[in-house]
């Protein structure tokens, strides 16, 4: 099923890219909870952590990298970010396409809600 971030990763739909390499592609969120708020999604169709296996090391590697570059793009690696996945209903997961959340430039509370 294609998602949303399905259309973005084809050009269907725009965003504000902040970072795009072979593996993926950053853009900010539409509905910013914070003043950085970025989401980092693999450019292969997986749906969360529970459709990964050994063979998605590279591409699972990638989206952490990117959230390091992502942070510095976005001047907030110094201050502290915060990088989170939502997998599945309890997890708080809206689209069904993997992404990452880097979020930044205030502080936030633990546990989150
Ligand atoms: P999650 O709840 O973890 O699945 O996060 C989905 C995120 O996607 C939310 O933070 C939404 O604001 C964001 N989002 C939904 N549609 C778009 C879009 N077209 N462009 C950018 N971000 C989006």
């Amino acid at each position: 099923m294609t998602t949303i971030f399905g259309k973005i990763l084809k050009g269907d739909i725009p965003c504000t890219k902040v970072y795009e390499d072979d593996w993926v592609l950053a853009f900010d969120d539409v509905a910013p909870q914070a003043p950085v708020h970025v989401l980092i999604i693999p450019k292969i169709p997986l749906v969360n952590l529970n459709d990964v296996d050994e063979s998605h090391e590279k591409v699972l590697g990638r989206l952490l990298l990117a959230a390091r570059i992502v942070a510095a793009k976005k001047g907030v690696a110094t201050a502290g970010y915060r990088v989170v996945m939502n997998n599945g209903e309890n997890g708080g997961q809206s689209v069904y396409h993997m992404h990452v959340h880097v979020m930044g430039g205030r502080a936030f509370a633990w546990p989150p809600g």
